[in-house]
């Protein structure tokens, strides 16, 4: 029987009790208004018990009492409880985060919607010098560089930045912002003084390799056109083998330039000027035709380039990186296309950036290359077995001009019809 039906029938039997007595004695109208104020009586002591019980946090073993208040206490106290359970599983989990967080070799900070700390942990506490009472200050003014305090303020995290650390200066740390939640940010920042170090020696050490085979490779070319000056032809081998050694030669003085002119691009400081990039692009197109022209055929060749200026835009960057980029990707539309298909190159402003077009009806790329072209020294298989020249550098170079010019490159191309190498420069670069 259910606790609600025995509270029913206990008050029932003791209405009939009260019925029979009142019945017999005659005093049927007292005996039931006793019977209801006892009743009401005892019900306002248990809910008395049961607020001052509650009152207390129900902490306590509950009273000892009967009947359907019994189960309100076992219901209210097994729920207490769970929730106390449930409260130490969470602390532990808690303790356990911070812990681990702490032990993080990585510096985390949790930022709130205002810039302000909300919480930092020991690695973080190192690096930017934070202190435990530093909890809620605006995080830009413990960390006053101009570089962070622009990144914080782009709301664009997608790259970290390079800082050194406030308080080494011999530390470098990549510093990266992720969002969650409603407007909190996590700051993380990662020691790369050995990944920096790596990379400085790596170009030192290209740089200079390239700075020291320079010379041989001049005395080297020297002798050679002297020895080719001297051949009188009668040894078809030699006369061969001179011209191999010149083609070489003149391959790798082509790898050791294109090799110093990256690393100038990696290291070097950019001296920004007006570029007027129409009358570049016309100069470059008159070069390219003059030189690829004398090379092959020089009655077709006039047609071959087809520049069209569709805007007078200049734009703010260095002529001559501007140079090196556009003549790799007009030199690689020639050398990889027909010699009777035409090579366009169009200058102009689109929806959203100014545009340099340079479009071939050449081989094209195979789709999976075209992601690893502006790689170093990257050129597909074809172009291996095909002993196409080429320093495979060319593409890493414009890849990179173009960074330092804010632009980007995009290639769309298919095997057998053509590529088109686009380079997007932003409005903000537009200078006349
Ligand atoms: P390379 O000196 O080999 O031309 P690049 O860096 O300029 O080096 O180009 C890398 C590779 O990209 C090339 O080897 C070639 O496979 C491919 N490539 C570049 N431009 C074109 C083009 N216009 N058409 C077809 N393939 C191209």
């Amino acid at each position: 029987m259910g606790i609600w039906q025995k509270e029913l029938i206990t008050g029932l039997l003791l209405f009939l009790a009260v019925s029979i007595v009142g019945g017999m004695t005659g005093l049927f109208m007292p005996l039931a208004l006793v019977l209801t104020l006892g009743m009401f009586m005892r019900q306002l002591f248990q809910i008395n018990r049961f607020e001052r019980w509650i009152r207390t946090g129900g902490r306590t073993k509950y009273p000892k009492t009967t009947g359907v208040w019994e189960e309100i206490y076992y219901h209210v106290y097994r729920i207490k409880k769970n929730e106390k359970k449930r409260k130490k599983k969470l602390g532990r989990m808690v303790d356990q985060f911070r812990q681990s967080t702490e032990a993080l070799p990585d510096a985390a900070v949790v930022l709130g919607t205002n810039d302000e700390i909300e919480w930092a942990n020991k690695a973080a506490r190192e690096v930017f010098g934070l202190q435990q009472t530093d909890k809620g200050q605006r995080i830009p003014n413990l960390i006053r560089f101009p570089d962070f305090i622009r990144y914080l303020k782009s709301g664009n995290y997608s790259e970290p930045v390079i800082l050194t650390s406030p308080v080494d200066s011999r530390i470098t740390l990549a510093v990266r912002i992720v969002t969650y939640g409603a407007g909190l940010r996590l700051l993380l920042a990662q020691d790369v003084t050995q990944l920096k170090k790596m990379e400085r020696m790596r170009k030192d050490f290209v740089a200079n390799v390239s700075h020291e085979l320079r010379t041989p490779l001049t005395v080297l070319k020297g002798y050679l056109e002297t020895l080719q000056d001297m051949d009188d032809g009668k040894s078809p081998l030699l006369t061969t083998s001179f011209q191999q050694m010149h083609g070489q030669t003149e391959r790798m003085q082509h790898l050791v330039d294109d090799l110093l002119l990256l690393t100038r691009l990696e290291t070097k400081q950019q001296k920004t000027e007006c570029v007027n990039i129409p009358a570049l692009l016309s100069q470059i197109c008159k070069e390219a035709e003059t030189v690829h022209g004398k090379a092959s055929s020089p009655v077709g060749i006039e047609a071959r380039i087809e520049l069209s200026l569709e805007t007078d835009v200049h734009i703010v960057g260095e002529e001559q990186e501007l140079r090196s980029a556009f003549t790799n990707l007009l030199g690689n539309a020639l050398k990889y296309s027909p010699e009777d298909s035409v090579v366009k190159v169009r200058w102009y402003v689109s929806k959203d950036d100014i545009v340099l077009d340079v479009e071939d009806q050449g081989e094209g790329i195979a789709a999976i290359d075209i992601p690893r072209v502006t790689e170093r020294f990257y050129r597909s298989e074809a172009k291996r077995i095909k002993k196409v020249g080429g320093t495979g550098l060319g593409l890493a170079i414009v890849k990179h001009v173009l960074m330092r010019h804010d632009a980007k490159l995009n290639i769309v191309s298919e095997l057998g019809k053509g590529s088109r190498f686009s380079c997007h420069f932003p409005v903000k670069r537009v200078c006349n």
